[in-house]
C-alpha cells in the first residue's frame, strides 16, 4: 500500500489547529501595516474569523466525537474513535471497517458517502 489514510478525527484536529496559526499569522501580518488603521483592522479582522471558526471546527469535532464508534485497533490493541463506515487508526492509520461486507476490500473513502453517515 502506497497510500497513507488518515483518521478523520485527527484530520479535523489538524485543520482547526492550522486555522489558528493562520489566524495568528494573519493578525501577525497586520501589524506590518500599521501605518494604515484600514489595512490593519481588516489583517485584524480576517485573523480573529480565522481563530474563530478553528473554535467553531473543534465544537464541531467535539459533537463528531460522540458520535464516533469506539473500536480496538485490530493492529496495535488501542482504542481508537472511526468515523462512517471506514476509517483509519489514528495511531497506526490500520484501515478500518464496520461494515463486515467491506472487510478485506481496498479502503475507499467513497463508502462513507453511500449512506450519507455525515449528513444532518
Ligand atoms: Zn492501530
Amino acid at each position: 500500500m502506497s497510500i497513507k489514510y488518515s483518521n478523520k478525527i485527527n484530520k479535523i484536529r489538524t485543520f482547526a489547529l492550522a486555522l489558528i496559526f493562520i489566524g495568528i499569522i494573519i493578525m501577525y501580518l497586520g501589524i506590518f501595516f500599521r501605518t494604515s488603521m484600514l489595512v490593519m483592522s481588516i489583517f485584524m479582522i480576517l485573523g480573529f474569523l480565522a481563530v474563530l471558526s478553528s473554535a467553531l471546527v473543534y465544537a464541531w469535532i467535539g459533537m463528531l466525537s460522540t458520535r464516533a464508534v469506539q473500536v480496538t485497533c485490530p493492529s496495535c490493541k488501542k482504542v481508537t474513535k472511526m468515523l462512517g463506515r471506514v476509517d483509519a487508526c489514528m495511531y497506526c492509520k490500520e484501515p478500518l471497517t464496520l461494515d463486515p461486507e467491506l472487510e478485506g476490500k481496498e479502503f475507499d473513502e467513497k463508502y462513507n458517502r453511500k449512506k450519507g453517515y455525515l449528513k444532518s
